[in-house]
């Protein structure tokens, strides 16, 4: 049976994009609740400016609530060296730092065009490397609005592969395809994962980060899953809407990916009824928020077989 990574992103793009400012105890009972129904990848926030983003201001206190599982991988996103500093601190397995390849969206996103950029992933990748290998953390580079901009529009697919090769001729262990706009199609998908592996290697990109915004995200997850993709990001409940198209989900949604890959006889370890409780449970700590989703309103069909649920430890 083939295995698929989910990767939760809802306590960080979810959160990050909603007006409520959910307390480290409600985030730490999210992340309680997705690892009871099997989840075992989370990004739990961001090691931002508490000014620009006060819903991440908690993310060390979050990394380690959440150190209490011995196998569940801690994600963090950092934005700079500063950041990559305090998220070794706090001790997360896998930090991710995002690389606009719209230079226009990565000044207004974290005001560094692509030199300085490089600079900063050069820096983190230095000190990432300095911590013994038996504890080091997978470092990340997430390329995003890899399938157009909002502002700048198309964005050129060699340029792309080329700038996913230059980060990991640094040394980076790994870069992440990001629809951060929620632009792409499942096309567009296969030419840039098989370019970028044809140039840099199948295992130097193995997880994608999809939006929803159009309605293409589980196309382009099946698309990903069939390459040969392992890791799919995703929010619970679609979490986060999306900023520039309103009453549009953000992130693809969690039970529905869960759903399909289910369906299909992919293992996620997850435990669907298990997650549609926990999605419930997560609702009612953020009673303003809008959820989306699919399989949660109409509910799963009676001849769905549950998939073996991980084992907690
Ligand atoms: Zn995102």
């Amino acid at each position: 049976m083939k295995q698929i990574t989910i990767s939760e992103v809802g306590p960080r793009d979810g959160l990050q994009s909603v007006d409520t400012i959910l307390s480290t105890e409600g985030k730490l009972t999210w992340i309680e609740a997705e690892y009871g129904a099997g989840v075992r990848e989370i990004e739990v926030g961001s090691f931002v400016s508490q000014t620009l983003l006060p819903q991440m201001a908690d993310t060390a206190a979050v990394v380690k609530g959440a150190r209490r599982h011995t196998d569940l991988v801690i994600a963090v996103l950092v934005p700079n060296v500063r950041g990559c500093e305090a998220a070794l601190e706090a001790g997360a397995h896998k930090i991710s730092i995002p690389l606009s390849l719209s230079e226009t969206h990565s000044l207004k996103n974290v005001r560094r065009d692509h030199a300085q950029m490089l600079e900063e992933i050069a820096a983190c990748q230095a000190l990432v490397s300095q911590v013994p290998e038996a504890d080091r953390p997978c470092f990340e580079v997430g390329l995003a609005t890899a399938f157009g901009c909002t502002i700048e529009g198309a964005v050129d697919e060699a340029f792309v592969i080329d700038m996913a090769a230059r980060v990991l001729e640094m040394g980076v262990a790994e870069v992440g395809l990001s629809d951060t706009t929620g632009m792409g199609n499942p096309a567009q998908l296969e030419r840039l994962v098989t370019g970028i592996w044809q140039r840099c290697g199948e295992s130097r990109l193995t997880g994608v980060h999809l939006h929803n915004t159009r309605g293409q995200g589980l196309a382009n997850a099946l698309r990903a899953v069939e390459l040969g993709i392992t890791t799919l990001d995703s929010s619970l409940g679609g979490l986060g809407g999306c900023p520039f198209a309103p009453g549009a989900s953000g992130n693809i949604v969690t039970e529905d990916l869960v759903f399909m890959l289910a369906s299909m006889g992919y293992s996620t370890g997850i435990d669907l009824e298990a997650l549609l409780a926990v999605r419930h449970q997560v609702a009612a700590l953020l009673p303003e928020e809008e959820w989306f989703g699919f399989t949660a309103s109409a509910g799963l069909p009676k001849h769905f077989e549950k998939m073996p649920m991980r084992e907690a430890s």
